[in-house]
Formats: structure tokens, C-alpha cells, sequence
């Protein structure tokens, strides 16, 4: 048996499904605004304009399990050439 892959990624207490994310930032979010409350977190953008705020563990949780997700593991199908 192989690990079981999660379609969903948890950030910001949000099981968020891999399928919605547009791309995830590499730098974290800096605006200058003095009550800015995502200073340091890293936006996560989904479809229709949403975006999420992951932390730094989150993110790297998010890209981890994006990867995974999107064929860096292979299948645990039937070998089919057989
Ligand atoms: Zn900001």
C-alpha cells in the first residue's frame, strides 16, 4: 500500500482542494499597510479571485502536496502494459 495522497491542502483552517489553486506565492506578502493582518503570509490564489494566506509551513505543505498531486508520484494504478 502506498501513501494516500489528499486532494486537499490545509491552509488557514481551510481544507483547500488542489484543483481550485492558480499558483502559490514565492515570496511572502508585504504591502506596507500599518494594519496589514497578512504581513508574512504567503497567498495562495484560487480560482474566481479567492486567495488564501498560508503560513510558511502551510505553504510548503500546499506545494508539497500540489506536486505530489499533479504527477510527481506515480499512479497507483494496474500496470497496463501487461
Ligand atoms: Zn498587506
Amino acid at each position: 500500500m502506498g501513501v494516500v495522497m489528499s486532494v486537499f491542502a490545509l491552509i488557514d483552517d481551510k481544507h483547500v482542494p488542489l484543483y481550485r489553486v492558480m499558483w502559490i506565492a514565492a515570496t511572502p506578502h508585504y504591502c506596507g499597510a500599518e494594519d496589514c493582518t497578512r504581513e508574512g503570509f504567503y497567498e495562495v490564489r484560487l480560482e474566481q479571485g479567492e486567495s488564501v494566506w498560508a503560513n510558511r509551513d502551510e505553504r510548503d505543505q500546499a506545494i508539497l502536496a500540489l506536486e505530489a498531486w499533479q504527477g510527481g508520484l506515480p499512479p497507483e494504478e494496474e500496470d497496463w502494459r501487461n
